[in-house]
C-alpha cells in the first residue's frame, strides 16, 4: 500500500472526514484490520483564512508548498489538499514535488461525466465560486458548464461555510437555505450539483437535495484509496 499525504486543516472538521473515509476505504478493499498507511498535516485554519481574507495568495501558496514537501519528504507517495478553495495553487504545489498531487477536481467531473451529466451547480467558497481556478479546470479539462448561484446565494452560502460549518455547526435553517439554493440553481439549468467544499456533506445528504450532489471530500478521498491500492 502506498502512503497518502493529507494536506488538512482547513478546515479540520472536513479533515477529520477524509481520515475516517480513507481509512474505510482501505478496510473495505483489504478487509481484516487494514487501514490506510497516511500523513496529514493539519493547519491552524485561523491562520489561513487571514491569509485568504487578506488576499495574501503568495503567503498561502508558500504555506501549501512547503507542507507538500514536507509530506512528500517524510515518506508520502501522493499528495491531497483537502480543501476546495486552496486548489487555487494547485499548479505550484504539484511543481514543487515529484509525487502525484490528486487535484479534488478530477474524480468529481470524472464521475460526473461518467454519469452523463453537462450542466452541474457549483456550491463553494466565495473564492471557489467566484475565481477560475475550479469553474476553469471542469470547464476546459472536462467541457462542463458551471453554473453559480447569483451574488446574494453566493455570499450565503459562504457566510454558512465559514460561520457555521467550519465551527461544527449545523443548523437546519442553513440546510433549508442551501436546498433552496440549489432550487434555483435547477430552475437555472443545471443537473446536478457539487459540493465544492469538503464541509458541505456535512449539512447535505444526497437525500436533501431535489438534485444529484456530488461531495467532493468523499470522491477526492475514494480516488486516494484508489490510488494507495492501485498496487495491490
Ligand atoms: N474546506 C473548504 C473548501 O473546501 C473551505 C475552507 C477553506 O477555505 O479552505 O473550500
Amino acid at each position: 500500500m502506498k502512503t497518502i499525504g493529507l494536506i488538512g486543516g482547513m478546515s479540520w472538521e472536513s479533515s477529520a472526514e477524509y481520515y475516517r473515509l480513507i481509512n474505510e476505504g482501505v478496510r473495505e478493499r483489504l478487509g481484516g484490520l487494514h487501514s490506510a498507511d497516511c500523513l496529514m498535516y493539519s493547519f491552524d485554519f485561523a491562520e489561513i483564512e487571514q491569509l485568504q481574507s487578506a488576499g495574501a495568495w503568495d503567503e498561502a501558496t508558500a504555506r501549501m508548498v512547503d507542507v507538500a514537501r514536507r509530506l512528500e519528504a517524510g515518506g508520502a507517495a501522493c499528495v491531497l489538499i483537502c480543501t476546495n478553495t486552496m486548489h487555487r495553487m494547485a499548479d505550484d504545489v504539484q511543481a514543487a514535488i515529484r509525487v502525484p498531487l490528486i487535484h479534488i477536481a478530477d474524480p468529481t467531473a470524472e464521475v460526473i461525466c461518467r454519469d452523463g451529466y453537462h450542466t452541474v451547480g457549483l456550491l463553494g467558497t466565495i473564492y471557489t465560486m467566484e475565481q477560475d481556478f475550479y469553474k476553469g479546470r471542469l470547464r476546459e479539462k472536462y467541457g462542463l458548464t458551471v453554473l453559480t448561484p447569483d451574488a446574494a446565494d453566493r455570499q450565503a452560502v459562504n457566510r454558512i461555510i465559514y460561520d457555521e460549518l467550519v465551527c461544527g455547526t449545523i443548523r437546519p435553517e442553513s440546510r433549508d437555505l442551501y436546498i433552496e439554493v440549489i432550487e434555483r440553481l435547477a430552475q437555472r439549468g443545471a443537473q446536478a450539483i457539487i459540493l465544492g467544499c469538503t464541509e458541505i456533506g456535512l449539512l447535505i445528504k444526497p437525500e436533501h437535495s431535489p438534485l444529484p450532489v456530488y461531495d467532493t471530500t468523499a470522491l477526492h478521498a475514494a480516488a486516494a484509496v484508489d490510488f494507495a491500492l492501485s498496487d495491490q
